[in-house]
């Protein structure tokens, strides 16, 4: 038997006209690429994004033609999210940290049509458009005035002087909910990137699911401050769960430094902030010399690496700010787990409490995990035994976008490429991605647990733990360190640090100092560049 409800899609659209209807008045806050800070409201969001939609339909896309963007976390990029999919095109946003091979092939296999991007990226623009050739127009996310004289971009509008001439009213297509809505490609740190397509329904269950309470906890109170790109995994979302909350919206634009984040923190009343670890570690790193303090941000989401528990007790203890320590992928729309206590979990002592918070956390509602062993045989959950770590639920996706070969689900659940630990309470901890694990005379080792310790050292700035081969156990680890700049730290220093807080074994068998840990175009560390960095390195224990 049916249910008797009303049949309505969850459809992109109906975000922004939420947003429109009851958060008129609702401000969203931008430091621009043009320096100044640019203020209005969802009201206006709504506007331009219709403008938006009606400026594609004049340029005569197609629904489901694929429309990039380039660009910073803004206003004008929050329209785009909302004029492009509402009106039944894709959003496709492009990472600009890419090598400009890499967008050119990135492009070409998604066939963009119109790219939109922000004059930071000219040049980078300028370097790959010629080979980008599907692209019918270039939209420079500027004034008519602004726009390079000799740019040598054919097709080269502008997104002030496109919008300037439509309307503001617009009929939103009543689309299918499972209707694409948007894309992004996976790092490809081996082989080509691979691209997730997410739908209109898998967007909006995301949405809802990231604001609930034990996960982004996102509500018409909040000033939100994504630190986390729009042009990664629609910054987790939290443009889409803003609209359907009415929260207020800050973006930093270019601005991701310590101090600009902080004085736009500050000056916005940020209650809530997300991003990756080195972007705290790069605000944490202006404040504390300054001895400043925040005066409104509750709570930060942390995640996209493994968040160190130095970090966590920083934040906490010196600024009174809750850190919601969270996993996700790019497949996964991205949001998987975010680390929240149970009620129970308030009576542990301190230490037991960080233990819990130092894990990637509990399950979100629609996304299922589980581990299983090398056969594919399911492992227990207690928090002891690891195995490969595979996930279900209606914001994963199915395949990749021109899949080639066989679907890449196992039996209906997506395998990750993380290895984890999940414990009897759901919380689920990452021990390495599978291609990262050291095994060591036949036990794995953490390298995860091996950097949260480095980081804990008051000396060291970044760490990055990797196994080197050994005649006898196979791997050993080392831990290659970035020291902070009036450090005089030494490798018997940081391996005497070790002492008592693993077990020997795990201790690495030496530290390598280095300038930097090589980096790649989401902020994570690229293993396989620092072992080609290490050619030629030899353990002192052979
Ligand atoms: P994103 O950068 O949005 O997390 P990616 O698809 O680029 O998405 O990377 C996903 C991978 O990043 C995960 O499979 C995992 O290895 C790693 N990752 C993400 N969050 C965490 C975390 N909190 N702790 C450890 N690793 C993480």
């Amino acid at each position: 038997m049916l249910g008797l409800m009303q049949q309505q899609s969850l459809l992109i659209s109906a975000l922004i006209e939420f947003a429109n209807r009851h958060h008129a008045d609702g401000e969203v806050v931008s430091r621009r690429v043009e320096g100044d800070i640019h203020r209005y409201t969802w009201a206006d969001v709504a506007n331009r994004s219709r403008k938006v939609a009606n400026a594609l339909d004049r340029l005569k896309l197609a629904h489901g033609d694929r429309v990039a963007t380039i660009a910073w976390n803004g206003y004008r990029h929050l329209e785009l999210y909302f004029g492009v999919s509402g009106s039944g095109r894709v959003l496709h946003t492009l990472n600009p940290r890419l090598h400009p091979d890499q967008v050119v092939w990135i492009a070409n296999h998604a066939e963009d049509q119109v790219v939109c991007f922000d004059m930071t990226f000219l040049p980078l623009v300028q370097a790959v458009q010629a080979r980008c050739t599907s692209v019918k127009h270039w939209v420079a996310l500027c004034d008519k005035d602004k726009l390079p004289a000799n740019s040598g971009i054919s097709n080269l509008l502008s997104y002030e002087d496109l919008l300037a001439g439509e309307s503001g009213t617009y009929d939103w297509p009543d689309l299918d909910e499972n209707t694409a809505s948007s894309m992004c490609y996976t790092s490809g740190t081996t082989g080509h990137p691979k691209a997730a397509l997410y739908s209109h329904r898998s967007t909006l269950l995301h949405a809802y699911a990231a604001a609930l309470p034990d996960v982004m906890c996102i509500s018409a109170r909040d000033s939100i401050l994504p630190v986390v790109p729009m042009f990664h995994v629609n910054a987790w979302g939290i443009p889409y769960s803003a609209a359907m909350t009415g929260s207020k919206l800050v973006f930093p634009g270019p601005g991701m430094d310590g101090k600009s984040v902080y004085e736009l923190i500050e000056a916005e009343k940020v209650t809530f902030a997300a991003g990756v670890p080195t972007v705290w570690q790069m605000l944490l790193g202006h404040m504390k010399p300054a001895n400043l303090r925040f005066s409104t941000l509750k709570r930060t989401v942390i995640g996209g690496s493994a968040c160190p528990p130095a970090m966590i007790d920083s934040f906490r203890d010196d600024f009174g700010v809750d850190v919601l320590h969270a996993w996700g992928m790019t497949e996964m729309s991205p949001l998987g787990t975010l680390c929240t206590l149970k009620n129970k979990h308030l009576e542990l002592p301190a230490e037991a409490q960080m233990k819990l918070r130092m894990k990637q956390g509990r399950s979100i509602f629609g996304v299922d995990m589980k581990i299983v062993n090398e056969a594919g045989k399911e492992l227990p959950h207690d928090g002891k035994t690891y195995g490969d770590l595979l996930v279900k639920g209606p914001w994963i996706i199915r395949e990749y976008f021109k899949q080639e070969g066989p679907s890449p689900l196992v039996e209906g659940w997506f395998p990750t490429g993380d290895v984890a630990t999940i414990d009897e309470d759901g919380f689920m901890q990452i021990t390495d991605r599978s291609k990262d694990v050291i095994k060591s005379g036949g036990e794995w080792i953490s390298s995860i647990d091996i950097e949260n310790i480095a980081m804990a050292h008051p000396a060291v700035a970044m760490a990055a733990c990797i196994g080197m081969a050994h005649p006898k156990w196979d791997e050993r680890p080392i831990v290659c360190v970035v020291k902070k700049s009036d450090s005089t730290l030494t490798s018997q220093e940081l391996l005497k640090f070790y002492e008592g807080k693993t077990a020997k074994w795990q201790i690495p068998d030496d530290v390598v100092f280095v300038e930097a840990i090589p980096l790649g175009a989401t902020g994570k560390m690229l293993k396989t560049k620092l072992r080609e960095q290490l050619a030629g390195y030899q353990l002192p224990s052979i």
